[in-house]
């Protein structure tokens, strides 16, 4: 009889994500795994523990799969091919590679088993969150970030408002903000939830890809058209559909800032696949919300001539110089005096943007503290975004034509 242990806590979701593991989110989901080799090596097998980067999951969602890792004696730990089973599948439905489906609203527990040691973890299914698609009344008045679930026309609905997937990676990006900064984002909000409208698209995600550098701007027309806009709020839009390999952009205007979610465009990571560590698309889109916020302003020391974005410090979230490599840290103006916190008078600084409002009881990081940092598969680092310049500056920037 082996006992079963129960993981709920993020700190665990996180040590996996940085083993590169995506966990959660559907059709997003990637099993980079290497299996355990429990039978060509002599170490021996002590216990089983079962993970996934989440505790619920909702109503017709599929997610996973969950991944039962073998502990071996020798202190490594190895992915195997447990034996699933749910508690009761009328409520969570469990594959035999560990995908959950939601069924029915409710509590299971789902166990796995391998060579006489067992795991399980519990779930919690809750419904889907009601869809909406146009922005409700708001709980704030003034500056706010609008979050909108934008879907070409021809694309499979991934459900990324229902499912709540959304809602956590704006969750994942909070926490973060608030480590490394103090602030946190004023999101529009209704009736205390996240405000997130869904938007299907005039046009198909094959005419949005090749709109290229201007699908930003189609995207701005089109939340006009479809959500209607506020002059107090800017537009987080997550987009399900790719630009080349492009993860983000803005729109030249500064209203809107896009994420391109697709797995074989920007990232097969999964959006909000834990909502307590950012990993790509958050990443993304706060880099992209920064651009609308002012980021990187023309007096910035480190701005790169070549556009909004700086060129030292390879850690920096508006990193875009030379040295295009992963890295395992990510802040906000690594400097503090090139956009963010620099507190110069002559030089727009967007930690004053009126998008920001204080994180209670969190003050700004302390110099040479870790803070949380997003954690980012070295593939999709720096981010790549597709910033076209703003028209004032597209004149000064454009390189002389080749003689
Ligand atoms: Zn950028």
């Amino acid at each position: 009889m082996t006992p079963a242990r129960r993981f709920r806590g993020g700190g665990w979701a996180a040590s996996l994500l940085l083993l590169g593991l995506a966990c959660g989110g559907g059709e997003n989901s990637q099993t980079p795994v290497t299996p355990g080799t429990p039978r060509i090596s002599p170490k021996e097998l002590r216990g089983l523990e079962v993970t996934l980067a989440r505790s619920d999951l909702r109503v017709g969602q599929v997610t996973g799969p969950a991944l039962a890792y073998g502990r071996y004696d020798d202190g490594t730990t190895g992915i195997v091919e447990g034996a699933w089973t749910s508690s009761d599948p009328s409520v969570v439905e469990v594959g035999e590679d560990g995908t959950l489906t939601g069924v029915a609203v409710g509590r299971a527990t789902v166990s796995a088993s391998f060579e006489g040691f067992g795991d399980a973890l519990d779930l919690d299914v809750l419904p889907p969150n009601p869809r909406h698609d146009r922005d409700q009344p708001d709980d704030l008045t003034g500056p706010q970030v609008h979050v909108v679930y934008a879907l070409p026309s021809d694309v499979e609905d991934g459900n990324l408002d229902r499912y709540g997937d959304i809602e956590r990676s704006l969750e994942a990006i909070q926490h973060w903000l608030e480590a490394e900064t103090g602030r946190r984002l004023r999101l529009d909000t209704a009736g205390g939830r996240l405000d997130v409208t869904f938007l299907r698209l005039p046009f198909t995600a094959g005419e949005g890809e090749e709109r290229g550098a201007s699908l930003a701007e189609d995207l701005e027309g089109a939340i006009r058209d479809g959500v209607g806009t506020s002059p107090e709020k800017v537009y987080a839009a997550y987009y399900a559909g790719r630009s080349g390999d492009d993860c983000g952009a803005a729109s030249a205007e500064g209203r809107v800032a896009v994420a391109f979610v697709h797995p074989e465009g920007c990232s097969p990571r999964a959006v909000g696949g834990d909502r307590e560590t950012p990993s790509t698309y958050e990443a993304v889109m706060v880099h992209e919300l920064l651009h609308v916020f002012g980021a990187v302003p023309e007096c910035a020391p480190d701005r790169l001539e070549t556009g909004a974005h700086v060129g030292t410090s390879v850690e920096d979230l508006m990193y875009a110089g030379p040295e295009w490599s992963g890295h395992d840290e990510v802040v906000i103006d690594a400097g503090r005096d090139d956009y963010f916190g620099h507190g110069r008078a002559d030089c727009p600084d967007v930690s004053t943007s009126g998008f920001w409002e204080p994180a209670a009881g969190v003050g700004p990081r302390p110099p040479g503290a870790r803070p949380l940092h997003p954690v980012i598969p070295s593939a999709d680092w720096p981010v790549r975004c597709a910033l076209r310049p703003r028209p004032a500056e597209a004149v000064a920037s454009d390189p002389p034509p080749p003689k």
